[in-house]
């Protein structure tokens, strides 16, 4: 994960090797390999930009400190602001309401089911919270069937109507069944398109608004990208979501979407997903995950 921008950052942190203290050339060289890097992880210019300005000023502000090597105060540096740039600390689900409403958005093939089967295996192994899985991809009958079949390894019921097209009456008859069954939480995974369309984002804007759900979870394949943070944006500007989960994190070898989405939608990534099993569901920690990206 993320080799080469580990390796080009060392890279850049060796380039103050042997200097006794910061100067304001050494500072900018490292600065710059830096800003490099991060647009080689397909980090938006901007963002590299501003991330390393404040480097740079937060590097020479601190040029009278002895106590550590240049190189050593540079990585420490680097590794408070890609903490910060990351959301600084993780947040935790909000599992308050009975039951409480998931909603899960984003395009088709980015790991929204699979995601929704981690996510309903943890809160009913770990969490407790007895949760119900909903079939809202109406369009796709292998949706339905995958996230029943799903549903069966976890042991975890799915709500389905197959012959229902209208996903916010399933979404809503969904939650009535909950409420009388018990269930704490209520999972609906909903239909992706291929690309950002207005026909999707009225869907999922329409469910959000009949079913105000506590948590929308926007899922996205971290290896598009920079094309992730703009789909982030989009879905965002549209449904305002509580929090991303960015998938496919094992194969994702830039960095790019986990650097910046952040940055982008002011929103937390809250869990990343880093293969199709689902016994694992991983919290998003900025300050674990900048420890790996340094090595
Ligand atoms: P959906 O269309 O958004 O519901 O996406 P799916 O959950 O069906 O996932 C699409 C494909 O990506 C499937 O082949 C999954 O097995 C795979 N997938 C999902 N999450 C991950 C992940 O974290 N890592 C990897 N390597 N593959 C994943």
């Amino acid at each position: 994960m993320f080799d080469n921008l580990s390796d080009r950052l060392d890279s850049a942190f060796k380039l103050l090797k042997g200097e006794g203290r910061i100067s304001e050339i050494n500072v900018a060289t490292t600065v710059k390999e830096i800003r490099r890097a991060l647009v080689d992880a397909d980090v938006n210019y901007k963002i590299a930009k501003e991330f390393t300005d404040k480097v740079k000023d937060k590097a020479l502000g601190e040029k009278v400190l002895t106590a550590v090597s240049p190189g050593q105060l540079m990585v420490k540096i680097v590794k408070d602001e890609l903490v910060e740039l990351m959301g600084g600390t993780e947040t935790e689900l909000d599992l308050s309401d009975k039951p409480t409403i998931i909603l899960i958005a984003g395009l088709q093939g980015s790991g929204k089911t699979t995601f929704s089967g981690k996510l309903a295996n943890y809160l009913n192994t770990k969490k407790h919270k007895k949760p119900l899985l909903v079939a809202g991809d109406v369009y796709r009958p292998a949706a339905i069937n995958q996230l029943q079949v799903l549903g069966e390894q976890i042991k975890v019921p799915v709500y389905t109507e197959p012959e229902n097209k209208d996903v916010v009456q399933i979404a809503l008859n969904a939650i009535a069944q909950a409420k009388k069954d018990g269930n704490g939480v209520v999972i609906i995974d909903t239909a992706g398109r291929l690309a950002v369309d207005e026909a999707m984002m009225t869907e999922v804007a329409n469910i959000k608004n009949a079913v105000n759900p506590r948590e929308i979870l926007f899922v996205v394949d971290s290896m598009t990208g920079q094309d992730a943070v703009n789909t982030a944006k989009a879905f965002n500007d549209r449904l305002d979501f509580t929090g991303v989960v960015l998938t496919k994190l094992d194969g994702d070898t830039r960095g790019g979407a986990a650097l910046s989405i952040q940055y982008t939608v002011t929103k937390p990534i809250k869990f990343v997903s880093m293969g199709e099993k689902l016994d694992t569901l991983d919290v998003f920690y900025p300050e674990r995950m900048a420890q790996r990206i340094l090595g």
